[in-house]
């Protein structure tokens, strides 16, 4: 594979791979000075190598990198930032990152601890049987998700509205909460281009839904956060994953539609009898794997937890610890 330019002169697009099923990940290399690298991949030996062997084609290596932006903290985005650290000799590349996802990347191996256990209560608490316990434990998936990051000593955070100086000119920092609390756009106005990160993908989910062990609702700030992105919405989009998509319009009508088909569903499969998240997320989402229960539950759980909030005759109810919903004909 060679490197792939972008529809922007002067960036170019590195797939680096991921042991996770989204496939790779698009990091994006800004020439010029500073030199910028958009998202680094996780921490794994084949994301370093394939980086690497990248870089040397445009005719860099890691020491030449002086600028590191991250689009949100997730390990398949931001894993490998500590060891290009590592590997950059005396001048160490600024690391920008949203200050809501800066903890992600200070301390890996307690935010990786934090987040499992999340994992686990969200599984009980939505009610999921007990023979679906084991993958989920603790220790098992901190084993496996700790070693795909590593943690940096300091980073410099950024906030909405911030613009950042590249080698293609200034990029504005646009927050967009949701998919994580921290995720960011980065709008370069001039070509009319966003770097979506996350927030926005082309035929994949974003999972909105994910931030849930922030006591949260990162399904509403997503929707909002796709509202935020409408002054733009006809800029071309780099994202996080996959292809670029010509126009952001498209996909942020679409994603809207999806929003409010599935939020009618779900309240239509809640009736007077209480029914667990667990229940829901199956009747939602029919038979998915073990894997994406997860995802599945916290999905589904903010649906609840929006019609809940929107309307006065859905219940949530909590009895030892296992949540359920139903619904009262007024
Ligand atoms: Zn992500």
């Amino acid at each position: 594979m060679m490197i792939e330019t972008t529809e922007l002169s002067g960036v170019y697009k590195i797939s680096v791979p991921t042991p996770f099923p989204v496939g790779a990940v698009n990091c994006y290399v800004i020439e010029g000075e500073p030199l910028t690298l958009i998202d680094v991949g996780p921490k794994t030996e084949e994301a370093v190598v394939t980086l690497r062997n990248r870089l040397d084609l445009l005719g860099f290596d890691f020491s030449d990198i002086e600028q590191i932006l991250i689009t949100h903290g997730h390990i398949d985005h931001a894993g490998l930032t500590a060891s290009i650290l590592e590997n950059s000799g005396a001048a160490k590349p600024v690391i920008r990152i949203h200050s809501r996802d800066a903890e992600r990347i200070l301390d890996n191996d307690g935010y990786i601890n934090r987040r499992m256990k999340a994992y686990l209560d969200i599984v009980k608490s939505s009610g999921v049987p007990n023979e679906f316990y084991s993958y989920y434990n603790h220790e098992r998936l901190v084993r496996y998700f700790s070693p795909l990051g590593a943690s940096v000593k300091s980073v410099t955070n950024i906030s909405h509205g911030d613009t950042i100086e590249t080698g293609i000119g200034f990029l504005e920092v646009h927050h967009t909460p949701g998919h994580s609390m921290g995720s960011v756009c980065y709008l370069h106005h001039e070509s009319n281009t966003m770097f979506s990160g996350d927030t926005l993908l082309k035929d994949i989910s974003s999972n909105p839904s994910l931030s849930f062990d922030e006591n949260e609702l990162s399904l509403s700030f997503y929707l909002r956060s796709l509202e935020s992105l409408q002054p733009w919405d006809h800029y071309t989009v780099l994202p996080g994953h996959r292809h670029s998509i010509d126009k952001a319009s498209q996909r942020i009508e679409e994603l809207q539609r999806d929003y409010h088909q599935k939020r009618d569903v779900v309240l239509g499969l809640i009736d007077t009898s209480p029914h667990t998240v667990y229940q829901v997320s199956r009747m939602l989402f029919g038979e998915y794997p073990v894997e994406s229960m997860v995802l599945a539950l916290a999905e589904t759980r903010d649906y609840i937890r929006i019609l809940e909030k929107d309307r006065t005759d859905i219940i949530i109810n909590e009895v030892n610890g296992v949540y359920t919903v139903s619904r009262t004909y007024v």
